[in-house]
Protein backbone atom coordinates (compact mmCIF):
# COMPACT_ATOMS: atom_id res chain seq x y z
CA UNK A 1 0.00 0.00 0.00
CA UNK A 2 1.34 3.32 -0.93
CA UNK A 3 0.59 6.45 0.80
CA UNK A 4 -0.59 8.05 -1.56
CA UNK A 5 -0.90 7.24 -6.28
CA UNK A 6 -1.88 10.58 -8.06
CA UNK A 7 -3.37 9.30 -11.65
CA UNK A 8 -3.45 9.79 -14.97
CA UNK A 9 -1.28 12.66 -14.71
CA UNK A 10 0.06 14.68 -17.83
CA UNK A 11 3.94 15.39 -17.94
CA UNK A 12 5.28 17.97 -19.68
CA UNK A 13 6.58 15.30 -22.64
CA UNK A 14 2.48 14.88 -23.10
CA UNK A 15 2.91 11.45 -21.65
CA UNK A 16 -0.04 10.20 -19.28
CA UNK A 17 1.47 8.41 -15.90
CA UNK A 18 0.47 7.35 -12.58
CA UNK A 19 2.98 8.35 -9.54
CA UNK A 20 2.81 6.64 -5.97
CA UNK A 21 5.17 8.29 -2.93
CA UNK A 22 5.85 6.13 0.02
CA UNK A 23 7.92 7.22 3.03
CA UNK A 24 8.82 10.86 1.50
CA UNK A 25 10.50 9.25 -1.88
CA UNK A 26 8.78 8.52 -5.06
CA UNK A 27 7.99 4.78 -5.05
CA UNK A 28 6.97 4.29 -8.92
CA UNK A 29 6.20 6.01 -12.26
CA UNK A 30 3.95 4.97 -15.34
CA UNK A 31 1.36 2.49 -14.72
CA UNK A 32 0.80 1.86 -10.78
CA UNK A 33 -1.45 -1.38 -10.40
CA UNK A 34 -0.70 -1.24 -6.68
CA UNK A 35 -2.95 1.10 -4.42
CA UNK A 36 -2.79 4.05 -2.25
CA UNK A 37 -4.13 4.82 1.21
CA UNK A 38 -4.64 8.14 -0.66
CA UNK A 39 -5.26 8.36 -4.47
CA UNK A 40 -6.26 10.77 -6.48
CA UNK A 41 -6.83 11.43 -10.35
CA UNK A 42 -5.48 14.37 -12.42
CA UNK A 43 -7.47 13.16 -15.14
CA UNK A 44 -5.49 13.33 -17.84
CA UNK A 45 -6.24 17.11 -17.40
CA UNK A 46 -3.60 18.70 -15.01
CA UNK A 47 0.33 18.51 -15.15
CA UNK A 48 2.73 16.99 -12.99
CA UNK A 49 6.21 17.77 -12.73
CA UNK A 50 9.46 17.32 -10.19
CA UNK A 51 8.94 19.70 -7.25
CA UNK A 52 9.80 23.11 -8.93
CA UNK A 53 13.24 24.63 -7.25
CA UNK A 54 13.65 28.55 -6.96
CA UNK A 55 17.27 28.93 -6.93
CA UNK A 56 17.22 32.64 -6.41
CA UNK A 57 15.03 34.10 -3.94
CA UNK A 58 15.09 36.28 -0.89
CA UNK A 59 13.18 34.78 2.35
CA UNK A 60 14.95 35.70 5.49
CA UNK A 61 12.14 37.05 7.51
CA UNK A 62 14.32 39.29 9.41
CA UNK A 63 16.22 40.87 6.21
CA UNK A 64 16.38 44.56 6.52
CA UNK A 65 15.91 45.08 2.49
CA UNK A 66 14.75 42.01 1.32
CA UNK A 67 12.41 40.14 2.88
CA UNK A 68 9.83 37.32 2.46
CA UNK A 69 8.37 34.50 4.15
CA UNK A 70 9.48 31.42 2.54
CA UNK A 71 5.81 29.81 1.91
CA UNK A 72 4.87 32.59 0.46
CA UNK A 73 7.59 32.45 -2.46
CA UNK A 74 7.84 28.64 -1.78
CA UNK A 75 4.76 26.19 -1.81
CA UNK A 76 1.75 28.80 -2.01
CA UNK A 77 3.36 29.20 -5.70
CA UNK A 78 4.14 25.44 -6.52
CA UNK A 79 7.36 25.67 -5.44
CA UNK A 80 8.59 22.74 -3.45
CA UNK A 81 12.36 23.83 -2.49
CA UNK A 82 13.70 27.51 -2.47
CA UNK A 83 17.36 28.68 -2.44
CA UNK A 84 17.96 32.13 -0.93
CA UNK A 85 20.80 33.57 -2.50
CA UNK A 86 22.59 35.72 0.01
CA UNK A 87 20.78 37.43 2.19
CA UNK A 88 22.58 36.45 4.95
CA UNK A 89 25.83 36.15 5.83
CA UNK A 90 27.81 34.27 8.63
CA UNK A 91 26.52 36.75 11.50
CA UNK A 92 23.04 35.64 10.40
CA UNK A 93 22.80 32.67 9.02
CA UNK A 94 21.97 30.54 12.05
CA UNK A 95 18.79 32.93 12.37
CA UNK A 96 17.69 32.56 9.32
CA UNK A 97 17.76 28.76 9.66
CA UNK A 98 15.97 28.57 12.78
CA UNK A 99 13.44 31.15 11.35
CA UNK A 100 12.55 28.92 8.60
CA UNK A 101 12.20 25.39 10.31
CA UNK A 102 8.34 25.54 10.39
CA UNK A 103 7.84 26.56 7.03
CA UNK A 104 6.34 23.63 4.67
CA UNK A 105 8.87 24.20 1.42
CA UNK A 106 11.87 23.62 2.10
CA UNK A 107 14.85 26.69 2.30
CA UNK A 108 18.29 25.75 1.40
CA UNK A 109 20.93 28.83 1.58
CA UNK A 110 23.54 30.07 -0.50
CA UNK A 111 25.90 31.97 2.24
CA UNK A 112 26.69 35.51 1.42
CA UNK A 113 30.67 35.58 1.54
CA UNK A 114 30.31 38.94 3.38
CA UNK A 115 29.37 38.48 7.25
CA UNK A 116 26.99 40.28 7.46
CA UNK A 117 24.39 39.27 4.69
CA UNK A 118 22.55 42.08 2.56
CA UNK A 119 21.86 44.03 5.49
CA UNK A 120 22.92 47.56 3.28
CA UNK A 121 23.19 47.37 -0.38
CA UNK A 122 26.86 47.91 -0.01
CA UNK A 123 27.98 44.50 1.66
CA UNK A 124 31.37 44.25 -0.07
CA UNK A 125 32.63 47.69 0.07
CA UNK A 126 34.21 46.92 2.87
CA UNK A 127 37.00 43.83 2.36
CA UNK A 128 36.74 43.25 6.47
CA UNK A 129 33.29 41.89 6.02
CA UNK A 130 34.68 38.78 3.88
CA UNK A 131 35.69 36.72 7.13
CA UNK A 132 36.79 33.34 5.35
CA UNK A 133 37.00 31.28 8.67
CA UNK A 134 33.16 33.08 9.97
CA UNK A 135 32.26 31.30 6.24
CA UNK A 136 33.93 28.01 7.47
CA UNK A 137 32.71 27.75 10.59
CA UNK A 138 29.05 28.79 9.82
CA UNK A 139 29.29 25.89 7.26
CA UNK A 140 30.22 23.29 9.58
CA UNK A 141 27.36 24.48 11.93
CA UNK A 142 24.96 23.88 9.00
CA UNK A 143 25.98 21.92 6.66
CA UNK A 144 23.04 20.59 5.08
CA UNK A 145 21.70 24.63 5.47
CA UNK A 146 23.83 26.07 3.31
CA UNK A 147 24.54 24.72 -0.47
CA UNK A 148 26.60 27.19 -1.14
CA UNK A 149 28.16 31.00 -1.64
CA UNK A 150 26.80 34.28 -2.97
CA UNK A 151 28.97 37.35 -3.77
CA UNK A 152 27.26 40.03 -5.69
CA UNK A 153 29.60 41.61 -7.89
CA UNK A 154 28.13 44.87 -9.36
CA UNK A 155 29.41 48.51 -8.55
CA UNK A 156 26.94 49.57 -6.06
CA UNK A 157 27.53 46.04 -3.89
CA UNK A 158 31.15 46.37 -4.17
CA UNK A 159 32.09 50.33 -5.02
CA UNK A 160 35.51 50.92 -5.33
CA UNK A 161 36.41 47.03 -4.60
CA UNK A 162 36.40 46.08 -8.56
CA UNK A 163 36.71 42.09 -8.57
CA UNK A 164 39.14 41.80 -4.93
CA UNK A 165 35.45 40.49 -3.25
CA UNK A 166 35.61 37.54 -6.18
CA UNK A 167 38.62 36.80 -5.99
CA UNK A 168 38.04 36.35 -2.27
CA UNK A 169 34.92 34.22 -2.99
CA UNK A 170 37.04 32.26 -5.34
CA UNK A 171 39.53 31.42 -2.43
CA UNK A 172 36.73 30.98 0.19
CA UNK A 173 35.08 28.36 -2.30
CA UNK A 174 38.38 26.18 -2.87
CA UNK A 175 38.90 26.21 1.31
CA UNK A 176 35.35 24.65 1.29
CA UNK A 177 35.14 21.76 -1.17
CA UNK A 178 34.12 24.15 -4.15
CA UNK A 179 30.69 24.19 -3.08
CA UNK A 180 28.72 26.28 -5.82
CA UNK A 181 29.36 29.74 -5.72
CA UNK A 182 26.70 32.04 -7.43
CA UNK A 183 27.57 35.16 -9.07
CA UNK A 184 25.31 38.37 -9.26
CA UNK A 185 26.26 40.65 -12.11
CA UNK A 186 24.59 44.54 -12.71
CA UNK A 187 25.93 47.61 -13.32
CA UNK A 188 29.69 48.32 -13.84
CA UNK A 189 32.29 48.58 -12.74
CA UNK A 190 33.81 45.85 -12.38
CA UNK A 191 33.21 45.02 -16.22
CA UNK A 192 31.53 41.69 -16.94
CA UNK A 193 34.25 40.53 -18.84
CA UNK A 194 36.57 40.77 -15.81
CA UNK A 195 33.97 38.68 -13.67
CA UNK A 196 33.39 36.48 -16.70
CA UNK A 197 37.14 35.68 -17.07
CA UNK A 198 37.33 34.81 -12.92
CA UNK A 199 34.45 32.17 -13.31
CA UNK A 200 34.77 28.66 -13.27
CA UNK A 201 32.94 25.34 -13.92
CA UNK A 202 30.14 25.21 -12.03
CA UNK A 203 30.16 28.93 -11.35
CA UNK A 204 26.61 30.39 -11.46
CA UNK A 205 25.79 33.78 -13.11
CA UNK A 206 22.87 35.25 -12.03
CA UNK A 207 20.95 38.02 -13.58
CA UNK A 208 21.84 36.73 -16.89
CA UNK A 209 19.68 38.03 -18.73
CA UNK A 210 19.68 42.23 -17.16
CA UNK A 211 19.49 44.83 -19.51
CA UNK A 212 22.22 47.20 -18.17
CA UNK A 213 25.26 47.88 -20.19
CA UNK A 214 27.27 44.99 -18.02
CA UNK A 215 25.05 42.48 -19.86
CA UNK A 216 26.02 39.00 -21.48
CA UNK A 217 25.38 40.54 -24.94
CA UNK A 218 27.84 43.14 -26.83
CA UNK A 219 25.67 46.02 -28.41
CA UNK A 220 25.57 44.42 -32.05
CA UNK A 221 24.11 41.75 -30.19
CA UNK A 222 26.73 38.99 -30.05
CA UNK A 223 27.68 36.78 -27.01
CA UNK A 224 30.42 38.67 -25.22
CA UNK A 225 33.53 36.73 -26.07
CA UNK A 226 34.35 36.13 -22.16
CA UNK A 227 31.14 34.89 -21.31
CA UNK A 228 31.40 32.33 -24.41
CA UNK A 229 34.70 30.98 -23.07
CA UNK A 230 32.91 30.98 -19.51
CA UNK A 231 30.03 28.66 -21.14
CA UNK A 232 32.84 26.24 -22.37
CA UNK A 233 34.06 26.05 -19.58
CA UNK A 234 30.91 25.25 -17.50
CA UNK A 235 30.06 28.47 -15.85
CA UNK A 236 26.09 28.29 -15.97
CA UNK A 237 23.39 30.92 -16.79
CA UNK A 238 20.88 31.61 -14.08
CA UNK A 239 18.05 34.44 -15.02
CA UNK A 240 17.08 36.11 -11.00
CA UNK A 241 14.31 38.27 -12.84
CA UNK A 242 14.00 40.58 -9.89
CA UNK A 243 13.01 43.95 -9.66
CA UNK A 244 16.10 45.42 -12.32
CA UNK A 245 17.29 42.51 -13.88
CA UNK A 246 15.50 40.83 -16.68
CA UNK A 247 15.53 42.57 -19.96
CA UNK A 248 13.05 40.86 -22.45
CA UNK A 249 14.87 42.05 -25.98
CA UNK A 250 18.46 40.10 -23.85
CA UNK A 251 16.18 37.06 -23.22
CA UNK A 252 14.73 37.12 -27.11
CA UNK A 253 18.09 37.51 -28.95
CA UNK A 254 20.16 35.40 -26.62
CA UNK A 255 17.14 32.62 -27.00
CA UNK A 256 17.01 33.17 -30.30
CA UNK A 257 20.68 32.83 -31.00
CA UNK A 258 20.68 29.48 -28.78
CA UNK A 259 22.03 30.67 -25.11
CA UNK A 260 19.47 29.03 -23.20
CA UNK A 261 19.12 29.64 -19.59
CA UNK A 262 20.29 26.51 -17.41
CA UNK A 263 18.36 27.59 -14.77
CA UNK A 264 15.36 29.85 -14.18
CA UNK A 265 15.01 31.73 -10.59
CA UNK A 266 12.58 34.58 -9.61
CA UNK A 267 14.68 37.28 -7.66
CA UNK A 268 11.66 37.48 -5.67
CA UNK A 269 11.13 38.94 -2.39
CA UNK A 270 7.87 40.58 -0.55
CA UNK A 271 7.64 43.60 -3.21
CA UNK A 272 8.78 42.03 -6.37
CA UNK A 273 6.40 39.22 -5.57
CA UNK A 274 3.27 41.71 -4.79
CA UNK A 275 3.76 44.55 -6.69
CA UNK A 276 5.72 42.89 -10.12
CA UNK A 277 7.37 42.50 -12.18
CA UNK A 278 8.01 38.88 -11.06
CA UNK A 279 5.15 37.62 -8.81
CA UNK A 280 5.99 34.16 -9.08
CA UNK A 281 8.46 31.67 -10.21
CA UNK A 282 5.07 30.38 -12.63
CA UNK A 283 4.90 33.70 -13.49
CA UNK A 284 8.73 34.08 -14.88
CA UNK A 285 8.52 30.64 -16.49
CA UNK A 286 5.59 31.86 -18.03
CA UNK A 287 7.41 34.41 -19.74
CA UNK A 288 9.89 32.06 -21.27
CA UNK A 289 7.46 30.14 -22.61
CA UNK A 290 5.91 33.28 -24.08
CA UNK A 291 9.41 33.97 -25.77
CA UNK A 292 10.38 30.23 -27.44
CA UNK A 293 11.45 28.35 -24.75
CA UNK A 294 9.57 24.84 -25.00
CA UNK A 295 7.58 23.37 -21.84
CA UNK A 296 10.50 20.56 -21.02
CA UNK A 297 12.77 23.05 -21.99
CA UNK A 298 11.20 25.39 -18.86
CA UNK A 299 10.34 22.68 -16.75
CA UNK A 300 13.84 21.26 -16.84
CA UNK A 301 15.13 24.73 -15.50
CA UNK A 302 13.52 24.49 -12.42
CA UNK A 303 14.01 20.38 -11.71
CA UNK A 304 16.31 18.71 -13.28
CA UNK A 305 19.25 21.35 -14.21
CA UNK A 306 18.35 23.35 -10.94
CA UNK A 307 19.06 20.70 -8.52
CA UNK A 308 22.50 19.97 -10.39
CA UNK A 309 23.59 23.61 -10.74
CA UNK A 310 22.88 23.39 -6.40
CA UNK A 311 23.91 19.82 -6.16
CA UNK A 312 20.45 18.97 -4.93
CA UNK A 313 20.84 15.39 -4.58
CA UNK A 314 17.26 13.37 -4.90
CA UNK A 315 15.94 16.26 -6.13
CA UNK A 316 14.79 17.27 -9.69
CA UNK A 317 13.64 14.48 -11.17
CA UNK A 318 10.09 12.45 -11.51
CA UNK A 319 12.11 8.83 -11.13
CA UNK A 320 11.81 6.31 -8.14
CA UNK A 321 14.14 6.72 -5.56
CA UNK A 322 14.10 10.57 -5.65
CA UNK A 323 12.37 12.90 -3.06
CA UNK A 324 8.40 12.92 -2.70
CA UNK A 325 8.36 16.34 -3.88
CA UNK A 326 6.22 17.47 -7.23
CA UNK A 327 4.41 20.32 -8.31
CA UNK A 328 0.49 19.99 -10.02
CA UNK A 329 0.03 23.12 -12.82
CA UNK A 330 -2.15 23.87 -15.19
CA UNK A 331 -1.68 26.05 -18.72
CA UNK A 332 -4.33 28.66 -18.61
CA UNK A 333 -5.25 30.13 -21.97
CA UNK A 334 -6.15 33.62 -21.28
CA UNK A 335 -5.03 36.90 -22.41
CA UNK A 336 -2.19 37.90 -20.02
CA UNK A 337 0.65 40.60 -19.96
CA UNK A 338 4.16 40.56 -19.27
CA UNK A 339 6.82 42.76 -18.11
CA UNK A 340 10.17 42.76 -17.56
CA UNK A 341 12.21 44.71 -15.61
CA UNK A 342 13.09 47.47 -17.62
CA UNK A 343 9.19 48.76 -18.13
CA UNK A 344 9.10 46.78 -21.50
CA UNK A 345 5.60 44.90 -21.70
CA UNK A 346 4.22 41.65 -23.83
CA UNK A 347 1.16 40.19 -24.12
CA UNK A 348 0.66 36.49 -24.40
CA UNK A 349 -1.77 34.25 -24.45
CA UNK A 350 -1.00 30.85 -21.98
CA UNK A 351 0.39 30.89 -18.43
CA UNK A 352 1.52 28.36 -16.11
CA UNK A 353 -0.92 28.54 -13.23
CA UNK A 354 0.07 25.98 -9.95
CA UNK A 355 -2.25 24.36 -8.09
CA UNK A 356 -0.35 22.25 -5.79
CA UNK A 357 2.97 21.25 -4.41
CA UNK A 358 3.70 18.04 -2.63
CA UNK A 359 6.79 18.17 -0.80
CA UNK A 360 8.26 15.11 1.09
CA UNK A 361 5.02 13.30 0.04
CA UNK A 362 3.20 16.19 1.95
CA UNK A 363 0.37 17.96 -0.04
CA UNK A 364 0.25 22.01 0.34
CA UNK A 365 -2.49 23.31 -2.17
CA UNK A 366 -1.12 26.76 -3.74
CA UNK A 367 -2.93 30.09 -3.63
CA UNK A 368 -4.56 29.17 -6.93
CA UNK A 369 -5.00 25.42 -5.86
CA UNK A 370 -8.51 25.15 -4.47
CA UNK A 371 -10.65 27.63 -5.65
CA UNK A 372 -11.49 26.10 -9.15
CA UNK A 373 -9.48 22.74 -9.92
CA UNK A 374 -11.40 19.56 -10.28
CA UNK A 375 -8.99 17.36 -7.89
CA UNK A 376 -8.11 16.80 -4.46
CA UNK A 377 -4.99 15.36 -3.77
ZN1 LIG B 1 18.93 38.42 -5.37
Amino acid sequence: MYDLVIRRALLCDNRLADVALQDGKIAAVGEVTGRGRRECTLNGRYWLSAGWIDSHVHCYPNSAIYHDEPDSVGVAGGVTTVVDAGSTGADDIDDFWQLTRSARTEVRALLNIARSGILTQNELANMTRIDGQAVKAAIARLPDFIIGLKARISSSVVEQNGVKPLVRAKEIQQENGQLPLMVHIGNNPPDLDEVADLLTRGDIITHCFNGKPNRILTPQGALRAAVSRALQRGVQLDVGHGSASFSFAVAQQAITSGILPFTISSDIYCRNRLNGPVHGLAHVMSKFLHIGMTLPQVIACVTDHAAQALRLENKGRLAVGYAADLTVFDIRKAACLFSDADGQTVSGDRELVPLAAIVGGQVCYTNHGERDNDFSL
